[in-house]
């Protein structure tokens, strides 16, 4: 089976793919590691009882037999949500994240958990606490992160399609990585009910697939108004024009790899053989991606990390000791490094003192970043260019946390935007590398048409 083939379109009955699936997960993910926990019976159950559904006839769900993989940072009644944390190691959900609960409705399968960065925050999957996911495609490296577990579900070829979350690159640097699709939908038209957040207000769950058929059929369904979410009441416009004008940005273009950037111009003028417009355009401010975005981001995770302090959720703190010490003692034992990393600076940079200095003026450029895209769609309907500025780096080769940060230059943008963001492979390199696109709020629909256009020219 082909990475972009799926099992979707087969004549298997879903308890022939669940076992086909369960069969290549046994054999190959003690190597890959992509999953935290894999679900054989209830993902069987499900599928005899879905066949015996299609036996009596009944109307089927648009997911009828898709079997999916799951972040570990959204939640499954019952199941363990760990976020790859020791905060959470054995913490069990007790609902259902509102996109679950759809894809259930619509008659998916759920075959397993998958792994991640701790609390999503990393680009390489090896920040889980618990061990590291490798690349399908090259096993020495790393699959992208932070939802590197389920580009590698998808990529290994153990489902059909899974979710991720995206706060800054998480899906998309990890569909570049794997060879996949991978979406990033407008911020507030899928709900965030049921994901532990990192940064609330960049956070956003998307699928990940082997086709774009696949990522639009998943899509359709988890993006809905959903009153749990108080901001999840955007609808997506599907609607697309045939011939969309595309711009691509000198600035995104200066920090990519030499090799992935002949690739992406070989593209462009295939592009423009097929007389489509594509211009350079310049956007000054997004060279500033990185540190506004990490400056947002740090102050919305340490507040949100708050609620783990040893009481109320997963890891346990010693209550022989006094309040403040079996706080700090238990967040110091279950917090890995980057989250404490990470904390410091959120807590340092929105103390009273430093607040005007850094997360203000954080929140000020991104609104500038944010009216630079606007102005870019008022001409263009894509924004494109490479996914990841490296290719996926080997295992234990990466780097100082800086370093890292540094590769998620091109990815941060859209979230600080809250525009969608598409990754599609790019095809012909020594290793996988992703084309990113990025259209104008809610314009999914465009960028899906934009992916088919390229898709097209890639594989030519
Ligand atoms: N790599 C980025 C970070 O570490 C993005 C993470 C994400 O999108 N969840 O913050």
């Amino acid at each position: 089976m082909s990475a972009n083939r799926s099992l979707t379109d087969t004549d298997l009955s879903l308890v022939e793919k669940v076992e086909y699936y369960l069969e290549k997960i046994d054999k190959n993910d003690a190597k890959i590691k992509a999953f935290i926990e894999v679900f054989p019976h209830d993902a069987l159950a499900r599928a005899k009882a879905l066949e015996q559904k299609r036996q009596q006839g009944k109307k089927l769900g648009k997911l009828f037999g898709y079997v999916f993989a799951i972040k570990n940072n959204i939640c499954i009644k019952g199941k363990r949500t760990t976020c790859s944390s020791k905060m959470l190691e054995n913490y069990i959900a007790t609902y259902d994240a509102s996109v679950i609960k759809r894809i259930l409705e619509e008659d998916a399968i759920i075959i397993g958990t998958t792994n991640m960065d701790e609390f999503a925050c990393g680009s390489d999957c090896t920040y889980s606490a618990f061990f590291p996911t490798r690349n399908p495609v090259d096993h020495e490296r790393v699959p992208g992160g932070s939802s590197g577990g389920s580009a590698a579900a998808v990529a290994a070829d153990f489902c059909d399609v899974a979710l991720g979350s995206d706060t800054g690159g998480s899906i998309r640097c990890p569909a570049a990585f794997c060879d996949i699709y991978g979406l990033k939908p407008t911020y507030g038209t899928v709900s965030r009910f049921g994901l532990v957040d990192m940064a609330m207000s960049l956070d956003q769950i998307g699928p990940f697939a082997k086709n774009l058929v696949d990522l639009e059929k998943v899509l359709r369904v988890i993006a809905f108004p959903d009153p749990k979410d108080n901001v999840c009441n955007r609808t997506i416009d599907y609607s697309h024009t045939s011939r969309p004008k595309f711009a691509m940005v000198k600035e995104f273009l200066e920090v990519v790899d030499e090799r992935i950037k002949r690739r992406f111009f070989d593209l462009i003028e295939k592009l423009k053989a097929r007389d489509f417009i594509v211009d350079e355009i310049s956007i000054p401010i997004l060279k500033y991606g990185i540190s506004i975005y990490y400056l947002c981001m740090c102050a919305e995770l340490s507040s949100a990390l708050q609620k783990f302090d040893g009481f109320k959720y997963g890891y346990k703190a010693d209550i022989n000791k006094d309040l403040i010490s079996s706080v700090s003692d238990a967040r110091g034992k279950a917090f890995g490094k980057e989250i404490k990393r990470r904390i410091l600076v959120g807590t340092y940079i929105t103390m009273s003192e430093n607040k005007e200095s850094w997360y203000k003026r954080s929140l000020i450029a991104r609104k500038l970043i944010q009216k630079e895209f606007m102005r870019a769609f008022s001409n263009y309907d894509i924004v494109l260019g490479p996914t990841v500025p490296v290719f996926p780096w080997r295992i234990g080769e990466i780097i100082s946390p800086i370093q890292m940060y540094q590769t998620d230059i091109l990815t941060v943008s859209a979230n600080l935007a809250g525009i969608p963001a598409l990754s599609l492979p790019m095809r012909g390199l020594e290793l996988p590398a992703g084309i990113q696109l990025h259209a104008n709020i809610c314009k999914e629909g465009v960028l899906l048409e934009a992916a088919r256009i390229i898709d097209e020219v890639t594989k030519n």
